[in-house]
């Protein structure tokens, strides 16, 4: 039987995603929707959506067993609570709260109402990310020991609520949610440090940018940066292993994989650079590498909600974790530390 959804917020996310897949979705129904702003209520009703007035009107409904909310950053851990407590299964839109102490209240209520409560990290679902992930697990490069992941506009903060601090704007909260919860997916072994700078090119209150430094166990580390000021972008991914290296530019594209069939070369032609000539930088030919493309993975937009739904009636465990979403925030607090003190961050007990 499929669950029946509340979409709470009927703005970019809440009406262009939420509700939208809700209508194609096999698991969900769509219930209606809830926004504090009245044009946005008519707005759903002359779209043929239910909405409701309240949200106790919504938590009065019985027939609703889950709710998404996907409402601006300062006001997700009151409306989370609320709807916990009030006997709903929760989706939360990320990044979930403004700081740590929030998401545990939230779990606390979690753990007090015994209702499921997610969060939307929709990107694990991204094909760039996954190809990532399944080359790193492959063992086809070997240990990996490098892996850079970048996201570039050229177009500054979106003027909005984002790039208010109040509100919880930034990219880190923005964007650096999803890059750092990839990375953590990929990468199993404990942190040990990290060291952030930001950006603030077209916004002075919140970050427009930023360069994450990860080091993890095992000599390990990941690059992670945003910018919204980059009218040439570097590429999406980028990871180095101990056998190759792999690459993609775009995330609209294959994945590009050169690997080291033989380390040492008979006689390397040196290369003319600018004023001068290097045997140690000149490309390797094919003879010591193999080049290949590896396709991207396929990935379905409803497996989220297929996940909550099969975790709700207790046929899956929960595939984004309050520890998960946790150690990520955690990642977050600490950039925002390390940015604003100049020096790393460290964990002696490892995160
Ligand atoms: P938005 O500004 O387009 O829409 C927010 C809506 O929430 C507005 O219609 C507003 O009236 C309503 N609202 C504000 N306070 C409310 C309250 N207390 N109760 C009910 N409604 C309220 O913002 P958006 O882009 O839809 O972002 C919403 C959330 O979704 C944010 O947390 C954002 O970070 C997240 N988001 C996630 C992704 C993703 O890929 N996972 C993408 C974009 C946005």
């Amino acid at each position: 039987m499929k669950h029946n959804l509340c979409v709470i917020g009927y703005g970019g996310m809440g009406g262009g995603f939420h509700v939208k897949n809700a209508l194609t979705s096999d698991v969900v129904s769509l219930a209606g929707i809830y926004d504090i702003d009245p044009a946005k209520r008519e707005k759903a009703r002359a779209n043929g959506i239910k909405a409701y007035e309240s949200l106790d009107e919504v938590i009065a409904d019985e027939s609703i067993d889950l709710v998404t909310v996907a409402i601006p950053n300062d006001v997700h851990k009151d409306t989370v609570v609320k709807c916990l407590l009030g006997g709903k299964n929760v989706i939360c839109e990320k990044p979930v709260a403004m700081s740590s102490d929030e998401l545990q209240e939230m779990i606390d209520a979690s753990k007090k109402s015994g209702k499921l409560f997610t969060v939307h990290q929709n990107r694990r679902w991204d094909v760039d990310f996954l190809a990532m992930k399944k080359i790193h697990d492959s063992g086809e490069l070997g240990g990996i020991f490098n892996i850079e992941s970048r996201i570039h506009g050229s177009r500054g903060i979106p003027s909005d609520w984002r790039g208010e601090k109040e509100h919880g704007g930034g990219m880190v909260l923005d964007w650096g949610v999803h890059l750092i919860d990839q990375i953590l997916q990929i990468y199993t072994e404990k942190i040990e440090k990290i060291y952030c700078r930001f950006d603030h090119i077209t916004n002075k209150e919140v970050d427009d940018g930023f360069q994450l430094y990860i080091y993890f166990e095992g000599d390990k580390r990941a690059y992670v940066e945003v910018g919204t000021y980059n009218f040439i972008a570097l590429p999406r991914f980028y990871m180095q292993g101990e056998k190759g290296t792999a690459l993609i530019k775009d995330w609209r594209e294959n994945t590009q994989v050169v690997t080291c069939k033989a380390w040492h070369e008979s006689d390397v032609v040196p290369v003319e650079t600018a004023a001068g000539l290097t045997k140690t930088m000149a490309p390797r030919d094919e003879i010591t590498t193999d080049t290949y493309e590896v396709e991207r993975p396929t990935s379905d937009v409803h497996n989220f909600y297929r996940n909550v739904c099969a975790a709700i009636d207790g046929k899956e465990a929960q595939f984004v974790t309050h520890d998960q979403v946790m150690r990520v925030f955690k990642v977050m607090e600490a950039a925002f530390e390390s940015a604003a003190s100049g020096n790393p961050v460290y964990f002696p007990n490892k995160l």
